[in-house]
């Protein structure tokens, strides 16, 4: 796919997530990146509104600079404002996201080729409260299972940043090394959740369904408690070769 296209899509996907009414992004809050497949990608710049954004909103950055920098992750906000000033293509474009590490190791480490963070009051309402991530280490309907998959990765709360992107890094790690594949969600304690896709339809999907997975456990919340599906129940629709098939063309939906 041609760079202008690849572009084009991430803008889209960008007013798709920051929709007022759908209440996942408002200001500034969350960001978007997409795989350029030659060691670069597109990033939200520091600033940009996810709702209002336009192809200037965005920087095309290097991943080799940024995976230096993660792993002498012990610096100054001043020494990480420069690393993100020194990975741009084009050095005229606006500075990227402070998220550009997050979105580097999806990218690089995820196996992602577009990747979607925001804020969303129904995830966070879970999220910021005594539950935390436990409500969503379990199931509840199936169409969370094809869509956001089985289990979730999980980071415990640490300042956004270059020390954040290492404590995702390293549950994305432990997540590859224990299941095999990757997280399509990472959710990201008293902060929200980060998705992982193939496509941006992907992203936008896996974040509506996280959106209602999460609204629907609430709403079990104040009735008494989730009626949860059974580990084993979860784990069949994981793997039914139909519902691969239907993970596949919801992907693709245009
Ligand atoms: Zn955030």
């Amino acid at each position: 796919m041609k760079h202008a296209e690849i572009l084009k899509r991430l803008i889209r996907l960008s007013h798709e997530l920051g929709r007022e009414d759908r209440h996942l992004a408002i200001l500034g809050e969350g960001n978007v990146s997409a795989d350029l497949g030659d060691g670069t990608f597109y990033v939200k710049a520091s600033g940009s509104q996810l709702g209002a954004i336009d192809a200037g909103g965005f920087s095309r950055v290097s991943l080799k600079p940024i995976f230096a920098a993660l792993d002498q992750p012990d610096k100054t906000d001043c020494e990480v404002r420069k690393i993100l000033e020194a990975c741009r293509v084009d050095k005229k474009s606006k500075l990227p996201s402070v998220e550009t590490f997050l979105h580097a190791i999806c990218l690089g480490e995820g196996g992602a080729k577009w990747v979607g963070h925001a804020h969303p009051v129904s995830v966070l309402k879970i999220l910021c409260s005594k539950l935390g991530v436990e409500p969503f280490r379990r199931h509840i309907f199936p169409d969370a299972i094809v869509v956001c998959g089985r289990r979730v990765a999980v980071v415990p709360y640490v300042d956004p940043g270059i020390r954040l992107a290492v404590a995702l890094r390293k549950s994305l790690r432990q997540f590859l090394k224990d299941k095999g594949v990757a997280p399509k969600v990472i959710l990201m304690a008293n902060h929200g959740p980060v998705v992982l896709g193939q496509t941006e339809r992907d992203v936008l999907n896996t974040m509506l369904m996280l959106d209602k997975w999460a609204a629907i456990l609430t709403g079990n919340y104040t009735l008494g408690r989730p009626r949860f599906l059974e580990d084993k129940i979860s784990d069949r629709i994981e793997n039914r070769p139909d519902e691969h098939y239907r993970r596949r063309a919801i992907g693709k939906l245009k």
